[in-house]
């Protein structure tokens, strides 16, 4: 899927091709159908809280559930 990702504070997002690992147990994905840039995902990529990179922006979004993964729970007598 594409995604615009900061790959350096204060620096323009770039357009790459990226792949997801597969859900893990307690995860789902997620289809994003549209999604939109806040002022909070600015901040953060201007650097103003610091944060781990690469990251990719856009919490803010319309998603369809694609993929539910859990574990059953085991009871051992
Ligand atoms: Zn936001």
């Amino acid at each position: 899927m594409k995604a615009a990702v900061c790959r350096e504070f204060g620096k323009p997002l770039v357009i790459e091709d990226v792949t997801l690992a597969k859900p893990q147990a307690g995860e789902l994905r997620v289809k994003i159908a549209a999604t939109a840039i806040c002022h909070s995902d600015i901040s953060y990529a201007d650097g103003a809280w610091g944060g781990t990179l690469p990251a990719i922006f856009g919490h803010e979004s319309v998603q369809l559930l694609v993929k539910l993964r859990f574990r059953l729970m085991q009871r051992v007598r």
